[in-house]
C-alpha cells in the first residue's frame, strides 16, 4: 500500500477502547485476514489416500511456516510459534481429517470439522484448553488456506508504516510482527492482560484493545491511536494529529530529562523493574535504564518444551538472563505452569476448573522434583554470575505453603525467598504468608480475576478484570498492610504497575518496587518523581473511597499534577 491510497474519510470520529501499550501513532489501517473458511458444499473426493496426505501435507506446511517465523522473533514469541507448530503436527488432527474424509467430506471440510471436533473438546476441557482454541483455529485456517492453495490467513503483506486492526491477534500473531513497519496495534477483543497485550507492551508498540467496530474500519483508512488514553480517531483531522503529537513530543521531552533510581518528590525511593520472559528479553531490558527484573516469567522458556529441561540446560539460560543485569536485582519467578500457561512437562491432566485447579506452586507441590532441578540450576547460575537473585513462588495461598517454599530454596543456597500475592485470600493473610519469606510481590492480573470472579482471558469481563475496581485496591491495601506488621517489601509485577496513576495509587498503599514492561517505565518514573509519598497516600484514599472503577480514576487523574495529566 502506498501513502496515496490512504483514505481519509469524514467526518472525524474518536472511540474509546483500553489503552495497553504506551505511544501514539497516526497512519493508515491493514485488516488482518479474517480465518479463510472451507467452501460451501465441497464435494467428497474420489480418492481418499490422495486427499489424506494432502490434509497431511497442509499441516505440515503450517508447522513448518510457524517454525520459520518462529527464527526471525525474539525468544518469548519463538516459544509461542514453536507451540502453536507443534499442535498443528499433532497426529490426532490428521487422523480425525481421515475420519470425516471417510463420512464423505472435501478435504477443505474434512480439516475444518477435525479441527471444530477438537475445539469443542477443549472448550468442554475449559481453563488453558479453552484458550488454546484461538491458536487451533488459527492452524486450522491456515490448513484450510493450504489445501485450497489460497494465501494464509492473517497479516497481509505491507510496506508503509501501518495499523494493524483485527478481531483478535493470536499471540503468535503478535509476536511476530515487524516491529519496523507495525506502529500501532488495535483489537476490537482482548484483554488488559492477554498475552497479546503482555507482548506489544513488552515489543514496545502502542497498542488499543476492545475497540468497538474496529474490524470495520475500512482498510487504508488513517487513524490515530493513543496507547495511553485508549483513544482511537479514525479518519483524524491534521490538527488532532498535530496535538497528538505534539503531545507525544511533550511527553519524550519531559520523560528525557529523568533517569535512574525510581523515587517520590521526596525522595522515598520506588524501584522500577522489569517484566522479561526470556534471554532476549533480558539483554534488551539490561540494557535500559532500570533497576533490575521484577518479574522473569520462567515458565514463558518452556512453553513448547515437551520433556523436562534439564539442570544443565536450565543454568544456561539462567546464565544469559542474570548477565545482562550486572549486579542489579533479578526475582525469578518458579514456574507458572497450569491454567493458561500449560507445560507440556508438567501436567497432571485435564481439570474442569485449571484457573482454580492445581497450578503455579501446587503443581510444585505435587512434582517436587521439578522445582529442584529449578532452584538447583538457579543457585548454580546465580554463583556463577554473582547476581543478586531472588526467587518467588507462583499461586501461594496459605502460610504453610509460603514456608514450604521458601525451605527449599534456602536449601540450595539461594538467599531470598518471596511469593505472587495474587490469591485474594494470601493477601488478606499476607501477614503471616510474608512471615514466612523476604519479599511478596503482588501479581494483579490474577488478583483481579480471583477477587472479582473474572476470567482474565475473557476480553468481554474486562470492566470487573479493571485494577481500578476498588474491591481490587481494597485487596491491595490489605496485603500492603499485612507486609508492613511484619516488615516485609511488597512490590506490584502485574500489568497494573506500569500504569502511572495507578502505580501513584499502589505506593500511596505502601509498595516499594514496581515492576512492569520495559517501554512504561519512563512515564512511571515521571509519574513518582511529581508526586509525594503523603500526594500518593492522598491519592490511594480517595481511589478505595469511589464507588466504582470509573469514578477511582477519574478521583485521581482530577487530583494528580496536571505536569503528568496532560502528558497522558
Ligand atoms: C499476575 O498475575 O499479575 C502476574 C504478574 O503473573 P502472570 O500475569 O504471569 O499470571
Ligand atoms: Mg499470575
Amino acid at each position: 500500500m502506498s501513502s496515496s491510497e490512504t483514505q481519509t474519510v469524514a467526518p472525524p470520529e474518536t472511540r474509546q477502547g483500553i489503552g495497553v501499550s504506551p505511544g501514539t501513532a497516526y497512519g493508515p489501517v491493514v485488516q488482518v485476514s479474517p480465518p479463510v473458511r472451507p467452501p460451501r458444499n465441497e464435494p467428497a473426493v474420489d480418492d481418499q489416500d490422495a486427499a489424506l496426505s494432502d490434509i497431511r501435507a497442509a499441516f505440515e506446511a503450517v508447522a513448518v511456516s510457524l517454525e520459520q517465523r518462529a527464527t526471525l522473533v525474539d525468544d518469548t514469541a519463538q516459544q509461542i510459534l514453536k507451540a502453536t507448530a507443534l499442535m498443528a503436527r499433532d497426529k490426532g488432527l490428521v487422523k480425525a481429517s481421515a475420519k470425516e474424509l471417510a463420512a464423505g467430506h472435501g478435504r477443505a471440510t474434512s480439516i475444518d470439522l477435525a479441527i471444530e471436533t477438537f475445539a469443542a473438546k477443549f472448550d468442554a476441557l475449559g481453563g488453558y484448553f479453552a484458550e488454546r482454541v484461538a491458536d487451533l483455529r488459527d492452524v486450522g485456517s491456515r490448513a484450510v488456506a493450504a489445501v485450497l492453495g489460497v494465501p494464509a490467513p492473517g497479516v497481509p503483506a505491507f510496506t508503509e508504516p501501518s495499523v494493524i486492526v483485527a478481531e483478535d491477534l493470536a499471540p503468535a500473531e503478535t509476536a511476530t510482527l515487524d516491529r519496523s513497519r507495525v506502529i500501532g496495534i488495535i483489537t476490537e477483543a482482548g484483554g488488559r492482560t492477554s498475552h497479546t497485550a503482555i507482548l506489544a507492551a513488552q515489543m514496545g508498540i502502542p497498542a488499543v484493545v476492545q475497540l468497538v467496530g474496529a474490524t470495520s474500519i475500512p482498510v487504508g483508512t488513517a487513524v490515530a491511536l493513543d496507547g495511553d488514553s485508549g483513544e482511537v480517531t479514525i479518519a483524524p483531522d491534521m490538527e488532532l494529529v498535530s496535538q497528538q503529537r505534539e503531545r507525544a513530543a511533550r511527553r519524550s521531552e519531559a520523560l528525557s530529562h529523568l533517569s535512574g533510581a525510581g523515587a517520590t518528590s521526596d525522595g522515598h525511593a520506588v524501584a522500577l523493574l522489569a517484566n522479561i520472559g526470556g534471554v532476549e528479553d533480558a539483554v534488551s531490558a539490561g540494557a535500559l535504564d532500570l533497576e533490575g527484573v521484577g518479574l522473569f516469567r520462567t515458565e514463558f522458556v518452556f512453553l513448547s518444551a515437551t520433556t523436562a529441561p534439564t539442570v544443565q540446560e536450565q543454568t544456561e539460560i539462567y546464565r544469559g538472563v542474570f548477565a545482562p543485569f550486572g549486579g542489579r536485582r533479578v526475582v525469578v519467578r518458579t514456574l507458572d505452569a497450569g491454567a493458561d500457561k500449560p507445560l507440556k512437562f508438567a501436567d497432571l491432566g485435564p481439570e474442569e476448573n485449571p484457573a482454580l485447579g492445581r497450578r503455579g506452586l501446587r503443581l510444585s507441590a505435587e512434582q517436587p522434583d521439578l522445582l529442584d532441578a529449578q532452584l538447583e540450576a538457579l543457585g548454580i547460575a546465580a554463583r556463577e554470575t554473582g547476581a543478586d537473585v531472588r526467587v518467588m513462588a507462583p499461586m501461594v495461598a496459605t502460610a504453610e505453603e509460603a514456608a514450604w517454599f521458601a525451605r527449599r530454596v534456602r536449601d540450595n543456597g539461594l538467599p531470598k525467598a518471596g511469593v505472587m500475592i495474587e490469591v485474594p485470600g494470601a493477601a488478606l493473610r499476607s501477614r503471616h504468608v510474608l512471615e514466612e519469606v523476604d519479599f511478596g510481590s503482588l501479581g494483579t492480573n490474577d488478583l483481579a480475576q480471583y477477587t472479582m470472579a473474572a476470567d482474565r482471558m475473557q476480553g468481554a469481563l474486562s470492566d470487573l478484570l479493571d485494577p481500578w475496581q476498588p474491591a481490587v485496591l481494597d485487596v491491595v491495601a490489605a496485603a500492603c498492610e499485612g507486609a508492613a506488621a511484619v516488615d516485609r517489601p511488597i512490590g506490584v509485577c502485574g500489568e497494573s504497575a506500569g500504569d502511572p496513576l495507578l502505580a501513584l495509587v499502589l505506593v500511596g498503599l505502601g509498595v516499594s518496587s514496581l515492576s512492569m514492561a520495559p517501554s512504561k517505565v519512563p512515564v512511571v518514573r515521571l509519574a513518582l518523581s511529581l508526586h509525594s509519598v503523603a500526594e500518593c497516600q492522598t491519592l490511594a484514599a480517595a481511589a478505595r473511597a469511589a464507588r466504582t472503577a470509573g469514578d477511582a480514576l477519574t478521583a485521581v487523574r482530577d487530583a494528580a499534577r496536571s505536569e503528568l495529566t496532560t502528558l497522558l
